[in-house]
Parts: structure tokens; C-alpha cells; sequence
């Protein structure tokens, strides 16, 4: 992905956010109401982390409910993203973070280039830049982020998993950590 998509996706996931202001932890259930979206907390085989399923009655976010928490926050984000992003497709299921389709042709690169928008849009959701510069930029003094207990407290107040929070700092400021991921 390039700069300006990552910038274009940034904007997008900020703009969505500011409907339902505040956190940390973002209210990510609130933002799927307010994109009409209705989720469904079901068991699921492991490997699958949810679904999305768009009707013009409007759509339904399926999670599997024996995820963890911080997991069910992403994939719901992640489906989020697709409803946001990618509204040519009706129907989408995914096993793991990434749906890993084929990727030998045209039609399955398409589905990994919007699997990608996706992780990066709902990472953009969960953690949004503002937040993340009052945290880093702000409180930097109070964090050492070499360490992996700060990361994992930080990252417990997002919700989010220390690996997805991990990959966000580096993203959005090229802060590079060893030792979590
Ligand atoms: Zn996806």
C-alpha cells in the first residue's frame, strides 16, 4: 500500500471515529450501529474470526464468540472496514485475520489487496492517530515503550491485542519494538 492510501485510509477510519467520539477503548460496537451494521456473537470453528453479510436491510457483523476479546474488537473493526470500503461485495467470510484466498490470479489478489485496507482501516478505528499521540507524543516521558509490560498495559487500554497495537505504533510513528511481535 502506498502513502496515499494509507493517508486515504487514515481519514477515513478518523472520520468514521469522530461520530462516536472518545475512548481509549473506542466504542466499536457503537460504530457498527451507526453503519448500520448489527453483530451477531456466535461459536464458530477456531479458525474462523467473522463474517460480514450485507442485505438492503442492512447488514450483520458475525463474530466468533469464542474469541478473546481484543480479537472480537478487530475482527468487528475489520468487517466495519469492508462495509466502509468494500461495498461491491455481499457476502465475505474469514478464517484467521486475513482472509488468505489463492493468490495466483487477478480475482484473489484483489481479495488480499482488500484484506490489507482492511487490517490497516480497522487498526486505524481501534487506535486512532489522535489518541495515539496524546499516549506517545504526550505521556511519552511516563511510557518506555522497550518494554513489553508498557506495550501490554497500553494496549490493554485500547483493547487491543500487544501485537496489533505494536504494528500501529510502527505505522504511525516508525516506533520499532523487539521482543513483542
Ligand atoms: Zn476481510
Amino acid at each position: 500500500m502506498n502513502r496515499g492510501k494509507r493517508e486515504s485510509l487514515e481519514q477515513k477510519a478518523t472520520d468514521l471515529w469522530r461520530n462516536v467520539p472518545g475512548g481509549p477503548p473506542v466504542a466499536v460496537e457503537k460504530v457498527a450501529a451507526f453503519v448500520g451494521a448489527e453483530i451477531r456473537q456466535e461459536p464458530a470453528d477456531v479458525e474462523v474470526s467473522g463474517m460480514v453479510w450485507r442485505s438492503p436491510q442492512g447488514a450483520i457483523i458475525g463474530v466468533n464468540s469464542l474469541h478473546s476479546k481484543t480479537r472480537r474488537r478487530f475482527t468487528i473493526a475489520h468487517e466495519i472496514a469492508h462495509l466502509v470500503l468494500h461495498n461491491d461485495d455481499s457476502f465475505h467470510v474469514h478464517e484467521g485475520y486475513a482472509l488468505v484466498g489463492r493468490r495466483d490470479g487477478d480475482a484473489s489478489l484483489g481479495v488480499y489487496r482488500k484484506e490489507v485496507e482492511a487490517n490497516y482501516f480497522a487498526a486505524a478505528l481501534l487506535m486512532p492517530k489522535e489518541l495515539l499521540l496524546r499516549d506517545v507524543e504526550v505521556q511519552r516521558l511516563r511510557f518506555d515503550f522497550e518494554s513489553e509490560d508498557t506495550i501490554k498495559a497500553v494496549a490493554r487500554t485500547y483493547q487491543v491485542s500487544p501485537q496489533a497495537f505494536t504494528i500501529r505504533l510502527w505505522e504511525v510513528f516508525g516506533i520499532s519494538l523487539s521482543g513483542v511481535l
